[in-house]
């Protein structure tokens, strides 16, 4: 059984880069934790370990006042990751993968990259480096590689693109699924394929487009695209994706301090159906729980 450490960047007073009425603390520890409980529980051959979910913990400035990654044994864990979100101008897009400088990427390096290339793309300055960015300057890294603790560090994407948060956020099961996979070697198998905007048709913004045009290419309506892609204004951007469908079946992810009335609430539905259509026999809900909504 091996054990892997998942950090969430910054926390602890730090938010890290903010974007989108989000920032890289709580983007990760609240949205893509969830995805990543979710599926690190399918996991038989191995175990993920989380360094900080509340947010009162930063791996960077615990390792600055020398503990944090000193405080890690070597032997204990069979990976190290870090994620992020990376921060620039609007139009800066992509992700990628950091290793310290003295080392050339192993398998599990390699094969991180590969759902940030499918799903977001990889950014400009790695696109012939299979995704990975060498860096000698970063502290956890350096601290890591002088310790013999195998680690890397992912930006998923730009925290500051409006075309980078829209793919992330409607694919972050998929990507979950996919980081999880990356990391252990395991081969995880779809739960009951419920997934929502995944089995959903989408359309990726071109110069041209407006919301007028694809409205009415999809046979549908602005009203209609702007409630689906929680758009507040008409404005899209060139590569923005956009959802041109009604779900059939969306689901909702349980966070901390979700309960059934707060979710019922949000979708503008009732206890008793989300009770019902999920054969649930309790209120009691566990986090990282898939609900049909
Ligand atoms: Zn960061």
């Amino acid at each position: 059984m091996a054990i892997h450490l998942f950090v969430y960047g910054h926390g602890a007073g730090d938010p890290g880069a903010l974007g989108f009425g989000t920032n890289e603390r709580d983007f990760n520890r609240i949205r893509l934790h969830s995805y990543i409980l979710k599926w690190a529980k399918q996991l038989k051959n191995n175990t993920i370990e989380f360094y900080d979910v509340s947010g009162n913990k930063d791996l960077y400035q615990d390792t600055a006042n020398g503990w944090g990654l000193y405080s890690i044994s070597p032997k204990k864990y069979a990976s190290v990751t870090e994620f992020h979100e990376d921060a620039a101008g609007l139009t800066a897009t992509g992700g990628h993968i950091i290793i310290n400088y003295q080392f050339n990427p192993d398998n599990q390096d390699l094969a991180l990259a590969l759902p940030i290339r499918d799903i977001i793309g990889w950014w400009g300055s790695v696109k012939n480096t299979k995704g990975i960015n060498k860096r000698d300057n970063l502290l956890n890294c350096n601290v890591a590689a002088q310790r013999g603790i195998p680690y890397r560090l992912a930006e998923l994407a730009f925290i500051t693109s409006n075309r980078d948060m829209t793919i992330l956020n409607r694919e972050l099961d998929e990507m979950a699924k996919r980081i999880v996979e990356a990391v252990t070697g395991e081969k995880l198998s779809n739960s009951s394929g419920n997934g929502n905007t995944s089995t959903c048709k989408t359309h990726t913004v071109v110069k041209g487009d407006t919301l007028y045009s694809i409205a009415k290419k999809y046979s549908t309506t602005v009203d209609n695209l702007k409630l689906w892609n929680n758009l507040k204004n008409s404005n899209i951007v060139v590569g923005q994706v956009l959802q041109v469908e009604r779900s059939t079946q969306i689901s909702h992810v349980v966070v901390k301090g979700d309960t059934l009335w707060s979710i019922s609430q949000k979708y503008k539905t009732t206890v008793a159906k989300i009770k019902k259509d999920n054969n649930l026999k309790t209120d009691v809900l566990s986090i990282g729980q898939k609900l049909k909504v």
